[in-house]
């Protein structure tokens, strides 16, 4: 790996001012997105006030976090608007319901060291972030311990002499929180470094991001994509089709041009997306934002989350008839996670 500089070693450090001060020094001040970050909604009362509608309030033990171009995607005075229910949190989510708990994956049982988590063949996912541009109340990973995986500049080291020496690993994806809330400059150092590792040559970065804020596709980061030796492959996250806008399509667009192979996938939540004529039209849209369905999730069992539930018979319903109305290529693969398979487990 290229030695740890100075400098190096700090883009990696928890310390924020520095990061700031280093972010600085390419943009002299925040990126666009990132004031957009900063000014999201992080409240109740002003979420339900923004949209127009009564104010309700009640304790949650994941905060609420809008930004707000994607604030503007939701209609105005709609409680049932399939985006909100995406972002407002419920007194349902203090439900204890059996079987959902904290760590639905376990993933602390497969990291090889802090940050790097190997569950399947030839591809290994690296937590860089615990750190969101929106906080999704079905997330899998509200719970999720970060400070206990995300890796230290020591760590760094490890992670890279855990890569060369494992020679069956040529993909890694970049994952979190959202890989795409780290700073251009942290993000191009982080794929500098796996560039040294001669036998990867994959690099997947799994973002809601894109959609959610699309001002986050910045110059740098097309330039950083094209410059490097790695095939960049991008996963954005999205449910409906109503997430999908002109702004978004703009950004699919610059990273494609940038040779970005571009994949979505969904998680499957009860009164957002389990319909087949959204999820059609979800593809669709995709499809003309030069995005391909890959996965479409049953949801994971988080504590909290009981409430976005479908039903497998349900959802295979859902697919028969995606299948009888869409061309292949714009089926998604429905899929759980069950801990300790070799892979997704289609469903
Ligand atoms: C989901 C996941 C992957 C990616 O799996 P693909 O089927 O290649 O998309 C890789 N590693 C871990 C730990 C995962 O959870
Ligand atoms: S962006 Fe991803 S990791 Fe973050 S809250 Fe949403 S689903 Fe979870």
């Amino acid at each position: 790996m290229i030695p740890l500089t100075d400098v190096s070693l700090q883009v990696l450090s928890t310390n924020q001012a520095l990061d700031q001060a280093l972010d600085s020094d390419i943009d002299s001040e925040p990126a666009s997105w990132q004031r957009i970050v900063n000014e999201s909604i992080r409240d109740i009362s002003a979420l339900l006030n923004a949209l127009a509608l009564p104010d309700q309030s009640h304790y949650s033990n994941f905060p609420i976090l809008v930004p707000t171009p994607y604030l503007a995607r939701i209609e105005r005075g709609n409680l049932n608007d399939p985006l909100l229910k995406q972002v407002m949190s419920s007194a349902k989510e203090l439900d204890d319901i059996p079987g959902y708990v904290e760590e639905p994956l376990q993933e602390s049982t497969f990291a090889k060291t802090t940050g790097l988590i190997q569950k399947y063949h030839g591809r290994v996912l690296l937590i860089v972030t615990g750190s969101c541009a929106i906080n999704c109340r079905y997330c899998f990973r509200r719970h999720f311990p970060y400070q206990k995986f995300q890796p230290t500049s020591q760590d760094w080291q490890r992670i890279i002499d855990e890569l060369i020496s494992d020679t069956s690993i040529n993909e890694v994806i970049l994952s979190g929180g959202d890989p795409l809330m780290m700073s251009d400059k942290r993000l191009k150092w982080i794929i500098q470094q796996l560039e040294t590792v001669p036998h990867i040559d994959t690099v997947r970065i799994h973002s809601r991001l894109p959609v959610v804020i699309p001002q986050r596709i910045t110059k740098t980061l097309i330039e950083t994509l094209v410059e490097s030796r790695l095939k960049a492959v991008l996963v954005t996250h999205i449910n409906h089709p109503q997430e999908l806008d002109e702004a978004v399509s703009n950004a699919m667009l610059a990273l494609q041009r940038a040779d970005v192979l571009l994949l979505n996938q969904s998680v499957l939540l009860k009164d957002i997306n389990n319909d087949a004529e959204v999820l059609s039209t979800l593809s669709r849209k995709l499809f003309k934002a030069n995005i391909l369905p890959y996965y479409l999730h049953a949801l994971d069992p988080v504590a909290g989350a009981a409430h976005f539930d479908v039903p497998d018979k349900e959802a295979e319903a859902i697919m028969s008839i995606l299948r009888a109305s869409l061309p292949g290529y714009l089926v998604p693969k429905l899929v759980r996670e069950v801990p300790g398979q070799p892979s997704k487990s289609p469903l």
